[in-house]
């Protein structure tokens, strides 16, 4: 048996397109030809299971090998084998009709990312890397001959007698000149290690030296010695694949060590198991979160069948979910599609949705169980859920039920509980309830005192993302505005109508206005005389929230902006009420009213964390005088 013949395709060489376009990553072509192998291997397990096989299955291993000198690369399965007429079925007319179709809309394609990878050229990727491909198999079928097919990336294919005497196939791949990077033990182990690591069937790759007992010596200690043994690179029944009731938090745990082994221990997790109406099956943890997030994103692992596709699962997992760690596996995400494509397509929706969904019911469920420890977990599921209120409108519904907001006493409210407690209190005169809020615990310390001499109350928002859950709380809950509590004095912060009147005549508020005007000297800060409390601070340097907020988003956006160009600009409240203002008055040089203003000033800068440098030292040496 001899044949020759031309594959009929219309173009005349497809190889060249495909190995410059088809993948953009030349190693996956180990991938494919891997995961045919395991293909072919569950087909004849399957073939024997029910009963149309009747042969001994063996040892059911695929092997991938190299030869450094003679410069090829085998991957050989002990699956269902091919004839001479399936080879040309299977490899010649269907695979090429996809080849076909591929060059033929490549050809007009105004995008090529459209359309490249489009077409699962799965067999042909192997024409990335080598200038010839043999195929040397022996079906399982009874009387089948073995066939060898043999193509040199033209359209031309040879298929010939072959000389395999067992059933399975051999795909031998004669490597070009510009890929003998993959002729290389750690090179290959690599790229099998990434792809091949939880395939269904063994992958034996070369031999590996292990250590194992060797009986006792003399004084009864253990020895050791060294034997090879294969080399198997994968987990053929990684925990996704299994149901959860036969799973223990140790088996999630050393999964999870096995995925990330830096990564510290997971918070929880959850086992992601559906069939309809799409299939999908996977395990994702919530880790333990550090504030530089950003660096954390792509650690969740996509598998179709338990071959790895990729670890950019953007589009396919809801942006807020891209910290969790973990597995997705899902034969019903289509692969190798460009983004604009997978950003359309029904069942990737379908997908997010669910995930969004399990992740909601799985917090839901934490927090109805056990709030304490919940609450005790919040520091670092607390972004998860921020960021997914702010920015999946399915996720924020149910998120409301465990959003929790924590104060400056370390207690934590729902937000539903938070409304009920600060509502008859911080109530202003327009309705509005006033949440008051702290960025910095320790710095705005002075401003935290006086608003709970008020009994007010005050939040803790010091995470990366609080800066947006802010204005999300703002605009979801009713009436309700956030206030930073240094964005004004605290009769200000909740304006009602029993403010203090301020007892200086107005000849005496400008002369104190101008005391203090001139022994601050700088433009930023502007100087209000008000009436407040005498038992309030003489002076408060504060920031509008308003202003300081379009600051604070210019700067995470990156560009400065309108906002960000702007200069700092500062109030600087005198209470016209304080006793030491009096003093000011009184005082009869005018030096010395300017050395208390300073004074003034300079505290309620060190109260803000404003005060450093040259002006710290100065001030401390005043200080020393006044004393
Ligand atoms: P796909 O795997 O998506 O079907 P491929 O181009 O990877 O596409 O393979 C084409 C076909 O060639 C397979 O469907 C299968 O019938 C056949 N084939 C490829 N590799 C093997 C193999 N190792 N053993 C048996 N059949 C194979
Ligand atoms: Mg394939």
């Amino acid at each position: 048996m001899q044949e020759k013949g031309t594959i009929s395709i219309h173009t005349e060489n497809i190889f060249p397109i495909i190995k410059k376009f088809l993948y953009s990553d030349h190693e996956i072509f180990l991938r494919e030809l891997v995961s045919n192998a395991v293909d072919a291997t569950q087909k004849i397990k399957r073939l024997a299971q029910l009963g149309q096989y009747n042969g001994e299955l063996g040892d059911i291993s695929v092997e991938v090998a190299f030869d450094k000198d003679k410069k090829t690369i085998t991957i050989s399965d002990k699956g269902l084998g091919m004839t001479a007429e399936e080879i040309k079925k299977y490899i010649n007319q269907i695979a090429f009709s996809g080849a076909t179709e591929f060059v033929e809309k490549f050809k007009d394609a105004k995008d090529a990312n459209e359309i490249i990878g489009k077409f699962g050229l799965g067999f042909y990727s192997a024409f990335m890397v080598a200038k010839q491909v043999e195929i040397n198999t022996l079906s399982y079928q009874e009387g089948a001959q073995p066939a060898r097919w043999t193509c040199d990336g033209s359209t031309e294919f040879e298929i010939s007698a072959g000389d395999r005497k067992t059933r399975g196939t051999d795909i031998i791949l004669h490597i070009n000149e510009d890929s003998e990077e993959f002729l290389d033990k750690w090179r290959l182990q690599g790229i099998l290690d990434k792809y091949a690591k939880f395939l269904p069937v063994p992958i034996k790759f070369g031999t590996k030296t292990e250590s194992v007992e060797d009986g006792v010596d003399d004084k009864g200690e253990k020895k050791w010695k060294s034997v090879e043994v294969d080399n198997i690179i994968n987990t053929t029944s990684p925990i996704w694949t299994k149901s959860p009731n036969d799973l223990k938090d140790e088996d999630y745990l050393s999964f999870y060590k096995e995925l990330y082994p830096m990564s510290e221990d997971p918070l929880f997790w959850i086992h992601l198991n559906v069939d309809y109406p799409f299939n999908l099956t996977g395990v994702l943890y919530f880790p333990k979160v550090k504030n530089d997030f950003e660096f954390q994103k792509n650690k969740i692992k996509l598998y179709s069948r338990q071959v790895f596709i990729t670890d950019e699962v953007k589009d396919i997992v809801p942006e807020f979910l891209m910290l969790l760690h973990g597995v997705i596996d899902s034969p019903d995400i289509p692969l190798n599609v460009s983004r604009s494509f997978l950003q359309s397509d029904s069942n990737v929706k379908k997908i997010n949705n669910y995930i969004t969904k399990k992740v909601a019911d799985k917090l839901a469920e934490l927090f109805k169980k056990d709030r304490k420890v919940y609450e005790e977990k919040w520091n670092d599921i607390g972004l998860f859920v921020k960021y997914g209120m702010i920015s999946e409108e399915k996720f924020a519904e149910k998120g409301k039920e465990f959003t929790l907001l924590k104060n400056t006493n370390g207690e934590f409210f729902t937000l539903t509980e938070y409304k009920d407690k600060v509502k008859a209190l911080q109530t202003d005169k327009n309705e509005q309830v006033v949440y008051l809020y702290a960025t910095d615990i320790a710095k705005q310390d002075a401003f935290i005192q006086s608003a709970n001499k008020k009994d007010y109350d005050v939040l803790v928002m010091d995470s990366p993302i609080d800066n947006h859950f802010i204005q999300h709380l703002e605009m979801k809950e009713e009436k309700t505005s956030l206030k930073r509590v240094d964005a004004d004095v605290v009769e200000k912060l909740i304006q009602k109508e029993d403010t203090y009147a301020n007892l200086l005549t107005e000849e005496q508020s400008k002369k104190v206005k101008d005391v203090f005007e001139k022994a601050i000297n700088n433009q930023a800060y502007r100087v209000e005389v008000e009436g407040l409390s005498p038992e309030e601070m003489p002076v408060t340097v504060t920031m509008e929230e308003f202003m300081r907020r379009m600051k604070e988003m210019a700067q995470m956006g990156g560009g400065m902006g309108f906002y960000g160009a702007m200069p700092d600009n500062y109030k600087v409240a005198i209470n016209g009420n304080h006793p030491l203002i009096d003093k000011i008055l009184k005082a009869e040089a005018e030096e010395d009213q300017a050395k208390l203003a300073k004074q003034a000033f300079d505290l309620a800068l060190l109260a803000q964390g404003m005060l450093t440098g040259k002006d710290l030292t100065a001030f401390v040496k005043r200080s020393v005088e006044l004393i």
